[in-house]
């Protein structure tokens, strides 16, 4: 399906209830080309108001952590697991879900990304396996259908919890190489 197509009706979207007291459907920004994806799992009130992902206090902290790696949001695509706010920002309900996944995976499908960062559990217990324990499991790659996949804590506890963050960076500087692995990989076929 062609994008504009997706995203159009995505940003007219009604198939769950988050579409009720949504401002904007935030459906992703960078670059369609990119190698790497960050998922987040659903809209924050700057993001609802703004109609982009990760331009709040968690955004900010995002983008730094981006830099850190020679990343920004052009050279990257930035998504969430649900494209509408969930009220209070509470986490986005199982059918809620359910309802929205189908825009990431064409999402996925048409930038065809070799890894996926997901930020925060939410993400990675969608994305990566159900059980996925954040705190145990952060950093760790799993390769699936030709994509590396890896989760990492979301910017928003990194913003809670400082003591999170010198494992942040670890995992930044893995998922650092694993972008030079990949694209050395690409040099050589
Ligand atoms: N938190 C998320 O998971 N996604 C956003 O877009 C903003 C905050
Ligand atoms: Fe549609 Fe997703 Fe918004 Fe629900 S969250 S209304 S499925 S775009």
């Amino acid at each position: 399906m062609d994008w504009d197509i997706l995203e159009q009706q995505c940003k007219s979207c009604m198939k769950c209830e988050l579409c009720q007291k949504r401002t904007n459907v935030v459906f992703g920004v960078g670059n369609r080309q990119a190698d790497i994806m960050f998922i987040g799992e659903g809209p924050g009130e700057q993001e609802d108001l703004q109609g982009e992902p990760f331009v709040g206090a968690a955004g900010k902290l995002l983008d730094e952590m981006l830099r850190i790696i020679d990343l920004d949001r052009e050279k990257c695509y930035i998504a969430n697991i649900v494209k509408c706010r969930p009220p209070g920002n509470r986490d986005p309900k199982e059918e809620e879900q359910d309802a929205c996944m189908d825009y990431l995976r064409q999402q996925v499908t048409q930038i065809r990304p070799k890894i996926i960062v997901c930020l925060g559990r939410i993400a990675a217990m969608r994305i990566i396996h159900p059980n996925f324990r954040i705190t145990r499991e952060h950093g760790t790659w799993t390769e699936r259908s030709g994509i590396w996949m890896s989760a990492i804590y979301h910017p928003s506890a990194l913003l809670r919890d400082v003591s999170k963050r010198p494992d942040t960076f670890d995992d930044l500087l893995s998922i650092r190489d694993k972008l030079r692995e990949i694209s050395s990989e690409r040099k050589v076929i």
